[in-house]
């Protein structure tokens, strides 16, 4: 790379540009998952919308490979790439709330937990995931399955507006009104792919405390407990979102568990959450009122930064009986204490989208099985191999698809998978924004 192109863009650049060799070169390539281990050649961590349209045109026109970095969250390791430009969005993280709209706009590096500490302030909330330091960038271009999913839909729904660096360097807004409308549906599950989301404006809601927490119950009942929370859940009101797992007590004991959240009054949730707490005798029951930013900050110390993790997951039209027997015996098999295996159930207002209305065209796959292997030593790979082997122990059970932000592969049929009927829309929609591919680290939508 020519010396005279380095200096034009730090020139050019509010924030820092990182080379191999530069303080902080190596703290800036540290992700969530520390099984990805990539050496970018440039970290170019911007300050504002200006620096990300100087990393765009320097990565262009220099003919970098370039991957954008929102919170690090993504288990594949697609914030960074190898030798190329890393887009690192990480210290845009400014929320602004319009409480009076109850809207809110987040720029493209901010995590859920700096989304919800901002809006909790007016008692709203955004619908977004469970891990508060997930990425609300690549949460909500994947989908952002979360707690308040039934009640008010999935992030994208509650999307308004996006602003977008594209691979020319220009600066569009993307709404539904009237401006990009084809960029915008892009964009509502369509991942990475066609450009850098520097702000992102949401509708917020009005939800304070909610009721929620963790049930659990001994391994032994586990094929008990999950038929009935399967059926508890096929007529649950929309205000609860609950999810049942394969979980370890932290002195090792194999546990089963259901953790729940209402977002309604709390009174009317003590009655409903009643049956997920008596479907056996709980060794713990710690559900209770909290403040909905509690709520999301409750799973974060079970998904430390710096474990080695590999996941996949699965969507189901349904959950078989003989599902439940094949996916209990498979979770016994965990081998890892802090590995975990989640059978997350959406349906509610979420499920009520048109499939083609967003990208994201799994509306009618309400259950989502996830193997998500966890451990500490770098050397051990056995934990992947579970994790891969209970995706495909799945395949007789389920619909071939897959939730995007949720993928740690690549490939031809997971990109299918991933987007369904919706692809070749994508695929016209990606050669209008990024006819060269510009952005193709992630789960790569090719310019048809
Ligand atoms: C512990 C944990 C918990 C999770 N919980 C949930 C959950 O509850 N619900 C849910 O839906 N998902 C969940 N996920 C999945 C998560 O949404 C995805 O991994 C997502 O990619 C993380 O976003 P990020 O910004 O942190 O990712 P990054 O790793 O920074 O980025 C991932 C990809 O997103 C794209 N991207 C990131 N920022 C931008 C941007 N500003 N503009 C354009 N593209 C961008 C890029 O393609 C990039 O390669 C979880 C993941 C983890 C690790």
């Amino acid at each position: 790379m020519p010396e005279m192109n380095l200096a034009s863009l730090r020139s050019a650049f509010n924030g820092r540009v990182l080379e191999s060799a530069d303080d902080g070169y190596n703290q800036a390539r540290q992700i969530w998952n520390a099984s990805v281990n990539k050496h970018p050649r440039l970290i170019a961590q911007c300050s504002g919308v200006a620096d990300v349209i100087a990393a765009i045109n320097f990565g262009r026109e220099n003919e970098l490979l370039a991957a954008i970095r929102g919170g690090g969250h993504n288990v594949g390791g697609r914030a960074l790439c190898d030798d190329g430009l890393v887009i690192d969005l990480s210290r845009m993280r400014s929320v602004h709330v319009d409480a009076v709209n109850q809207t809110v706009r987040v720029q493209g590096g901010a995590t859920l937990g700096d989304l919800d500490r901002e809006t909790h302030v007016f008692g709203l909330a955004v619908p977004s995931g469970i891990v508060p330091k997930t990425g609300i960038a690549g949460l909500t271009l994947g989908g952002g399955v979360g707690w308040l999913l039934r009640k008010y839909g999935m992030s994208i729904d509650n999307l308004l507006s996006c602003q977008v660096v594209t691979a020319g360097g220009t600066v569009l807004t993307a709404s539904d009104a009237s401006e990009n409308a084809d960029l915008f549906w892009a964009l509502r599950g369509g991942g990475g792919n066609f450009g850098a989301v520097t702000s992102f404006e949401f509708r917020a809601h009005q939800v304070h405390a909610v009721l929620g927490g963790l049930v659990l119950y001994p391994r032994s009942t586990a094929v008990d407990v999950i038929r009935r929370f399967r059926d508890f859940m096929q007529s649950a009101p929309d205000e609860l979102t609950a999810y049942a797992a394969l979980l370890h007590g932290s002195d090792g004991t194999p546990l089963v568990g259901v953790i729940a959240c209402y977002c309604g009054e709390v009174a009317e949730g003590e009655r409903v959450v009643r049956p997920l707490r008596t479907f056996g005798s709980p060794v713990m029951d710690a559900i209770q009122p909290m403040p909905f930013p509690v709520m999301q900050s409750l799973l974060g110390p079970s998904f430390p930064d710096g474990n080695q993790n590999y996941w996949k997951s699965t969507l189901q039209r349904e959950l078989t009986d003989d599902a439940i027997t094949a996916i209990v015996e498979h979770g016994n098999r965990m081998r890892s204490p802090l590995s975990c295996l989640v059978l997350e159930y959406y349906g509610g207002a979420a499920s009520r989208v048109p499939k083609d209305a967003t990208a994201f065209p799994h509306r009618d796959l309400p259950w989502d099985i996830l193997f998500l292997a966890q451990w500490t030593d770098a050397a051990e790979t056995t934990h992947r191999d579970w994790a891969r082997s209970g995706e495909e122990m799945l395949r007789p059970f389920s619909s071939n698809a897959h939730l995007l932000s949720a993928l740690d592969v690549e490939g031809e049929d997971v990109i299918n998978t991933a987007w369904g009927a919706n692809l070749p829309r994508l695929a016209a929609i990606k050669k209008k924004y990024d006819p060269t591919n510009f952005f193709r680290v992630n789960q790569n939508i090719k310019p048809v």
